[in-house]
């Protein structure tokens, strides 16, 4: 017998996957994952993402045992040897066709084209589909035809096309006929290094969807107003979820449409707020693809290279371990460590403290960032980092600074956030939890790191910096 060969990668989930639905239409179809632990280090994988990746794996392999499908779990530690695994693969089970969905870092797309040059050589046809986004990186342009730019526009281009034809999940594929091969363990883990517990985390698709459905219902309504306070659950939270590909993007849109009665073409503010921000995504894929240096390590803006960052080693590790003084980062910076996740505000308050105030480089941040994270993924680190340092496509203005102290009164008003994470500070009023260098004493508060900078000096100094660029004359108005 020969046989169809889907290769799961970011697209963990049996309903509305190309790949696996588009195989399984085809003839008997085999699964497989590969754990690639060397190429994982190099992108900087977290531990507690590689976690999450493998128990949605279990799960998923629950799911494909219903389908009968077979799940092959193949150890091959780096993508430079998957062409050739693949090859051994294909002959070993007579497989006619590959198909697998799409992917878009620089290493993954190398990856990608060499095993399809390298199976089509033996007469093996591979399939590639487009999964990750509603619309194929290199599709939407400028009217001078280059990749766009900016948000809003991408943005509007994209709701003009939804608008006029919204991709629908595909259906769960039926079940086949056994095809009496035994699927392989998983292994016990997928890094060396030990995870955080994820017990917070349900896993598997139907309890993705259960999450879904739960935000769409209780929280979608007033997503746009309390999207910002991390005390409150105002997002979804699905970010890992959508990450692993246990959930599409098209099966969010799909289920918010029940707040809308169906209607894309809406006014509701959550409905559209929401949308725009499953855009952002993405909008950072379009843009990871059409500009391949961001995946090598550089600044959207080249002129941005000549910065000087600071070398400050103890500022960094107070950064790390939230020990910088300033109550919101390192609340923000210590439930990142213990949980691998953050909302999206502290996302951008502590990455505008490291890249503007303490002036480190953001590269030295994403990367933090990548090792702790659960929803970890290239594309949307690397724009949010680039966003927030000024360094990125549609970036925050340079002399755009958070303070994070009325940041903090702003979106923690009553320093709820803070008391989760910095118990140093549990008894302090919510007018003085912000600022606690207030309080004064000659010793500040037990435990509690006084302030590591002058938020007036830090904030003249990354002005020079970026003044100092070149094509940065602008003055602030
Ligand atoms: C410095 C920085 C680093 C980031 N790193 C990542 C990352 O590694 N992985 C990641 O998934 N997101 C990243 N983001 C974007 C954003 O912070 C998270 O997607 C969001 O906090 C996830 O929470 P949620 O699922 O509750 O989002 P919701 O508000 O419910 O939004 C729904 C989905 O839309 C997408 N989304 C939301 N906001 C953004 C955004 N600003 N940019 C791009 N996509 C967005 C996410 O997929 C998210 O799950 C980063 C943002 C910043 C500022």
């Amino acid at each position: 017998m020969s046989y169809q060969l889907v290769w799961l990668r970011t697209d963990l989930r049996v309903a509305d996957n190309p790949a696996l639905y588009k195989a399984m239409s085809q003839g008997p179809t085999l699964a497989l994952y590969l754990v690639t632990p060397e190429q994982w280090k190099v992108h900087q994988d977290s531990p507690n993402k590689l976690e999450f990746w493998r128990l949605s794996l279990i799960r998923l392999a629950e799911q494909l045992q219903q389908l009968k499908v077979p799940l092959l779990v193949r150890c091959v530690p780096r993508w430079v040897d998957v062409a050739e695994h693949l090859i051994q693969l294909c002959q070993q089970y007579s497989v006619q066709t590959l198909h697998f969905n799409d992917e878009y870092g620089v290493n993954e797309q190398r990856r990608d084209q060499d095993v399809q040059q390298r199976l089509s050589a033996l007469g093996i046809s591979c399939h590639s589909y487009l999964d990750q986004v509603f619309f194929a990186p290199g599709t939407l342009l400028t009217q001078t035809g280059r990749a766009i730019q900016v948000y809003s526009a991408f943005r509007n281009q994209c709701h003009a096309r939804l608008l006029h034809h919204l991709p629908k999940p595909l259906p769960r594929p039926k079940a086949q006929q056994p095809v009496g091969i035994p699927p392989d363990q998983i292994p016990e883990r997928f890094s060396e290094v030990e995870a955080i517990s994820l017990s917070d985390w349900p896993m598997g698709e139907s309890a993705a969807h259960s999450l879904l459905e739960l935000f769409v219902s209780e929280h979608l309504a007033q997503y746009a107003k309390a999207r910002d306070f991390p005390a409150q659950t105002g997002t979804s939270r699905l970010s890992p979820y959508l990450t692993a590909g246990v959930l599409s993007v098209r099966q969010c849109v799909q289920a918010a449409l029940s707040l809308t009665h169906g209607h894309f073409d809406t006014q509701h503010s959550g409905f559209i707020t929401w949308v725009d921000e499953l855009l952002w995504r993405e909008f950072y894929r379009h843009i990871l693809h059409a500009y391949p240096r961001l995946s090598r390590g550089y600044a959207f803006k080249p002129e941005t290279e000549a910065l000087l960052w600071r070398q400050a080693p103890e500022d960094l590790a107070a950064w790390q371990q939230g020990r910088t003084g300033f109550p919101i980062v390192d609340a923000a910076m210590r439930c990142l460590k213990a949980t691998g996740w953050l909302h999206n505000r502290l996302r951008m308050i502590v990455a505008m403290f490291l890249s503007k105030n303490l002036l480190i480089d953001w590269r030295v941040g994403e990367q933090w960032f990548m090792q702790h994270l659960l929803d970890g993924d290239l594309a949307q680190n690397n724009g949010g980092w680039q966003w927030s340092a000024s360094t990125g496509t549609d970036a925050v203005p340079y002399f755009r600074l958070f303070n994070p102290i009325t940041q903090s009164e702003k979106f923690d008003p009553q320093g709820d956030f803070i008391r989760r994470w910095v118990p140093e500070l549990a008894h302090v009023s919510a007018q003085k939890i912000h600022n606690p260098a207030t309080l004064g004493g000659l010793f500040g508060i037990s435990g509690y790191p006084r302030p590591i900078l002058d938020l007036a000096q830090s904030r003249k100094r990354a002005l020079q910096a970026f003044k100092s660029l070149s094509s940065h004359q602008t003055e602030p108005s």
